[in-house]
C-alpha cells in the first residue's frame, strides 16, 4: 500500500528530475515552443516540494491536491494548469485513505488526466503531455516500470508526430521531428513513481 509519504516522495523525486533536466526541457521547448517548459515546471516544483515541507499533509489526497494548487498558482504556462489540473483531480479521487492501491492510484490517475484531456481538449496522437501519460495510466496496474517504461515510449512516439493542440500547433508541419517537451516531462513524473517506491 501506498501512504502519504510515498505521495511526499513522489513529488520531491519529480521536482529533483525537473532541476535536474530543466535544461533539456527548455531546450524541446525552443524547438517547438517558446523556450520556458524547463523553467516554468521548475519554478512549480520547488513551490509543490516547499508547501509539502511545509504543511505536511496527511493523506496521499491531500498530498496531491496541495501540489496541483500550488503548480497552478505558480506557473504561468499551459503546463501549470494542466499539471495542476492532473494532480488536483487524481488527488480527489484518492478522497480521505490513509493509504491506497496501486490500483486504486491506477484508477484516480486516470481520472486525472480525463480531467486534462477536459481542460485541454487533447487525446493520444496530439503531440502533447496526454501521449504519455494516457499510456503510462493503462500501463500502471502492471507495476511502476511498466508505466515508466509506457510513458517513455509514449513521449519517445510524439517525434514525428504534427502538433494539433498548444503553442507547437501554430508551427503546423514544422512541429514535425521534434520531441513534445511536456511529454518528456510527463514521462518523468511517472518514472518518479519507481523511484518513491524503493528510497
Ligand atoms: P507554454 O506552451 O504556455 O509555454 P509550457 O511550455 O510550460 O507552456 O508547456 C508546453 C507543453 O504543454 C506542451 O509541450 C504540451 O505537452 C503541453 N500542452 C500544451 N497545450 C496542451 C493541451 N491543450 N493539452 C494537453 N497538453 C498541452
Ligand atoms: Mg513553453
Ligand atoms: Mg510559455
Amino acid at each position: 500500500m501506498l501512504d502519504a509519504d510515498f505521495f511526499r516522495r513522489w513529488m520531491a523525486v519529480t521536482a529533483a528530475s525537473v532541476d535536474r533536466e530543466a535544461e533539456q526541457l527548455t531546450e524541446l521547448d525552443s524547438a517547438i515552443g517558446d523556450a520556458d517548459h524547463g523553467s516554468n515546471l521548475q519554478r512549480g516544483f520547488r513551490a509543490v516540494a516547499a508547501a509539502l515541507e511545509k504543511e505536511e499533509p496527511a493523506t496521499p489526497g491531500a498530498v496531491l491536491t496541495l501540489a496541483g494548487r500550488q503548480l497552478i498558482s505558480t506557473v504561468g504556462g499551459a503546463s501549470g494548469p494542466l499539471y495542476g489540473t492532473l494532480l488536483r483531480r487524481t488527488g480527489k479521487a484518492l478522497g480521505e485513505a490513509a493509504e491506497v492501491s496501486v490500483a486504486q492510484l491506477a484508477a484516480a490517475l486516470g481520472s486525472g488526466v480525463e480531467g486534462v484531456k477536459q481542460l485541454g481538449g487533447a487525446v493520444v496522437g496530439d503531440k502533447t503531455m496526454i501521449d504519455a501519460l494516457e499510456p503510462a495510466v493503462a500501463a500502471l496496474e502492471g507495476g511502476f516500470a511498466a508505466a515508466r517504461a509506457a510513458a517513455e515510449q509514449g513521449a519517445e512516439a510524439t517525434t514525428p508526430l504534427q502538433a494539433r493542440k498548444g503553442r507547437a500547433s501554430y508551427l503546423g508541419e514544422r512541429s514535425i521531428g521534434h520531441q513534445d517537451p511536456g511529454a518528456t516531462s510527463s514521462a518523468l513524473l511517472i518514472a518518479a513513481l519507481e523511484a518513491a517506491a524503493s528510497p
